[in-house]
């Protein structure tokens, strides 16, 4: 009980700091680190493709191997994961209880979209479900946040209605690719379909292998959404 009153005081009387700098930040990543993440965008573009992709490549962009048997029609990662702040930054938005976090790297993940997109209309974010289970452990779901800011800032609706069916194993403790591909086959489900014209971009923190957002897009493919795309923060 002393111990729980002692913690109390301390999360009152010292004000969140950097995780990187330890200067004072209110979302635990200080404007000085931020600006040392490399802004490094990458684009996966269907070879199947039959109109103007949703994001175009600037001038900073490394265009990816083509994606193909995937419902996928683009994907950008606005990030590189092995850059030492994204990596930490990432671990303690994940499990380290900092929710906060979500505020800076959803702002980096605006930044990269803002600069791509083609601007169109009927764009819907749709973040990656995490299995009820997990998010019950969680408290909440780091792709959500990232989503909620993103949606706030451009004033797009959010798709909700995707499930986590199967609680996986996470994608991270598995190096094998083909592994991963069975880890999350059949993970998720879509419950409503879409309306008319409806775009949806999901929204995840790290891809490795596309695996997890592959998934998801067969799932949203399914219910009859046609125009799926994916925004990651970092691969
Ligand atoms: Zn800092």
């Amino acid at each position: 009980m002393q111990y729980s009153l002692l913690q109390l005081l301390k999360n009152i009387c010292i004000p969140n700091q950097c995780i990187i700098c330890h200067t004072l930040s209110d979302d635990n990543l200080c404007d000085t680190c931020i600006l040392k993440i490399p802004h490094k965008p990458k684009l996966w573009i269907n070879s199947h493709i039959t109109q103007p992709p949703l994001f175009r490549p600037t001038a900073f962009t490394e265009i990816q191997y083509p994606l193909e048997n995937s419902h996928l029609i683009t994907v950008l990662s606005c990030t590189l994961f092995n850059d030492p702040i994204i990596r930490k930054s990432i671990h303690y938005l994940k499990y380290k209880n900092l929710p906060q976090l979500s505020n800076p790297l959803g702002g980096l993940m605006l930044r990269a979209i803002t600069q791509a997109i083609r601007l169109q209309s009927h764009i819907i974010l749709c973040p990656i479900p995490l299995h009820p289970k997990r998010l019950l452990f969680r408290t909440y779901n780091q792709s959500d946040l990232l989503a909620q800011y993103i949606a706030s800032q451009l004033r797009l609706p959010v798709y909700t209605d995707l499930e986590r069916i199967k609680n996986t194993p996470q994608q991270m403790k598995i190096h094998d690719k083909s592994e991963r591909i069975a880890n999350v086959k059949e993970a998720f489900i879509a419950h409503s379909k879409p309306t008319q014209n409806d775009i949806i971009i999901l929204i995840d923190d790290v891809t490795t292998t596309l695996s997890t957002i592959n998934e998801a897009a067969s799932a949203l493919y399914k219910k009859g959404f046609r125009n799926i795309h994916a925004v990651i923060l970092a691969h």
